[in-house]
């Protein structure tokens, strides 16, 4: 008998019971409405937004979170602004002959229900440019966004171009106006990067032209200033010149103090947007709590720069099984603003049986079944797994530190665990514009895939890799694999969506998942990659063969889901933000 069949450990979910009282009063429409209105409601700025439904596809994390902060304020009736781009195109991937293919596609607000307002001017050197806006009202919550017909996709050009800084000027001025449209002032903003940085700087702008002190309006812009950092190395972000903000920047700043202030950025001519967002902004966080403790700021003078952490959450009703989700709340998991209970919630956990996580992940299995039709595999195949096969998936963006080919560095030793397992393993990911080097790697591996006859059968890349499929696969998958090399994930989510869905997590212990100990779910660990590709590959075995023990299965189950239910729970993110903005 291993070590770790010991009692699950207790967690303190919420710091005290109160906090949870309180906080549902003030959802009650109680306390908070005193901070926000309809018209004065909670304004988040971001470049990326990932909602199909309404039209809007992001690239990634940034995106879902996000999305999931407007749904959670939709749920909990949080007036609540979410001010992004609409871009008219959108980018996809298809596979041919084993390379990944990009192609575009056109997108019309007017199909997704929004609702044209009035136009708005940004100014350039070069002459005025007007962004429609347009908006969406969903519940308390609202799109607002800008738009027009060559503002492109999603991360077009290279970080630190001229269009980049366009679309985030736009964004920023552009839509700051667009607020002003509607007739709305912002009781907060948050900004979600330092490329909404602009949106800050109207709002500074419009205080001192409008009379006030300047000293006094960056005091009051910094209180009511959130900026959420996602990346943790300064050093990696763009760098802008003087010049392009001659062209895009300065000729929207009305004020020429605030011009001033923003001139004094620059080192050399060149400027990162986290310098002057962490001045204008006094409230700053990090994403999971080991990102906060090391994500490496400094201000102009070179102090570190403090984060508190606010986990990202994800928004329940949108991520898990809707069977899931009535089971949660039948049998006392989750209370109804979707929150582990407060009342017994760890003995209700432990209640959960093997036979119902086997009845509803294969519901979850039939309903990815139903998505796989209508996608296709590496060679363009449509792809149905097996309702008494086991399922690993790998699914993110394909970028280096998360290490997709991890499980292929011995490809006999997983060829070995699929077939005996009589498991399958599913692929998913995009490779990034313009990343040759993983584009290479991808390559490579369908190359591997293709010329091994177990891994041909077991193993199914899926290209275009979007919400569809991140849903179906947390749902329809027993076991998913997280490797990102440890000190680089800030949070990630999509490993809360597989534990929300009762799957079983193989993760090194990183970002948000390292907010628990990690004896909470399958970690997999290493003095070097060799040693984590060899746990990586005992930790598969662990998993499969558990799917076939209850013992085992309720135990990792119910370990998963007393340590992070809370954690993943976006109503707690809300909560959190709240009480950090308030
Ligand atoms: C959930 C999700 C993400 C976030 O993934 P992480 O890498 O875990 O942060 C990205 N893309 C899609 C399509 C998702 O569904």
């Amino acid at each position: 008998m291993e070590d770790h069949h010991t009692e699950p450990r207790v967690y303190h979910r919420l710091d005290s019971v109160e906090e949870v009282e309180e906080f549902y009063q003030a959802i009650a429409r109680d306390r908070l409405t005193q901070k926000l209105s309809p018209e004065r409601p909670y304004c988040y700025w971001t470049i990326e937004t990932y909602d199909k439904s309404n039209g809007i596809r992001g690239g990634g994390g940034l995106g879902v979170l996000a999305a999931d902060m407007r749904r959670v304020a939709e749920q909990l009736k949080v007036p609540f602004v979410l001010v992004t781009p609409f871009y008219p195109w959108e980018s996809h991937q298809k596979m041919e002959n084993m390379e990944q293919i990009d192609y575009h596609t056109e997108k019309n607000y007017e199909d997704f229900g929004f609702n044209f307002v009035d136009t708005v001017r940004i100014r350039t050197a070069m002459g005025s440019v007007e962004l429609d806006v347009i908006e969406k009202q969903l519940g308390s919550s609202r799109f607002l966004c800008i738009t027009e017909p060559n503002f492109g996709e999603l991360y077009s050009g290279e970080s630190g171009s001229d269009h980049r800084l366009y679309q985030e000027v736009s964004l920023g001025f552009g839509g700051y106006q667009a607020l002003k449209l509607v007739g709305l002032r912002p009781a907060v903003i948050q900004l979600n990067e330092v490329a909404t940085f602009f949106a800050a700087v109207a709002r500074l702008d419009e205080l001192v032209s409008s009379g006030m002190d300047f000293y006094e309006a960056v005091v009051y812009t910094r209180k009511h200033t959130l900026y959420t950092n996602h990346t943790l190395v300064q050093a990696a972000e763009a760098t802008f010149h003087y010049d392009q903000f001659e062209r895009y920047v300065f000729p929207n700043i009305k004020s020429v103090a605030v011009r001033r202030w923003l001139k004094d950025k620059f080192t050399d001519g060149t400027i990162r947007l986290s310098t002057p967002t962490v001045e204008i902004a006094e409230l700053r966080s990090g994403v999971s709590k080991l990102h906060a403790r090391v994500a490496n700021y400094h201000d102009i003078n070179g102090a570190k720069i403090k984060f508190k952490s606010v986990t990202n959450g994800i928004h329940l009703r949108t991520w898990v099984l809707p069977e899931i989700m009535d089971y949660y709340h039948d049998h006392g998991v989750l209370d109804r603003f979707d929150l582990p209970a407060t009342r017994d919630f760890e003995a209700s956990v432990e209640k959960i049986s093997a036979a119902d996580i086997r009845h509803l992940k294969n519901l979850g299995r039939a309903r990815l079944n139903e998505v796989l039709k209508h996608r296709t595999d590496q060679y363009g195949n449509t792809v149905q797994i097996p309702e008494d096969a086991f399922l690993f998936d790998f699914k993110r963006r394909f970028v280096d530190y998360k290490r997709p080919t991890l499980p292929f560095n011995d490809p006999d030793r997983l060829a070995d665990i699929l077939e005996r397992n009589n498991a399958h393993y599913i692929l998913a990911g995009r490779v990034h514009m313009g990343d040759s080097n993983m584009f290479g790697k991808l390559m490579d591996t369908l190359h591997l895939i293709d010329s091994h006859p177990v891994l041909k059968e077991r193993v199914h890349y899926l290209p275009d890799y979007d919400e569809e499929l991140g849903l179906a696969l947390s749902q329809g998958a027993n076991s998913s694999i997280n490797t990102p090399i440890v000190g680089l994930e800030a949070c990630g989510t999509s490993w809360m969506k597989d534990i929300a869905n009762m799957g079983l997590l193989i993760s090194t212990h990183d970002g948000g998942v390292a907010d628990m100990p990690s004896d909470n779910y399958l970690t997999v660990d290493g003095k070097n990659e060799e040693q984590e590709t060899e746990n990586l590959y005992r930790q598969m075995e662990v998993a499969a063969k558990a799917w076939g023990n209850d013992f085992d299965l309720e135990y990792w189950i119910h370990r998963e889901i007393i340590a992070y239910m809370d954690v993943c729970s976006g109503c707690r993110m809300m909560r959190d933000y709240l009480n950090f903005l308030f």
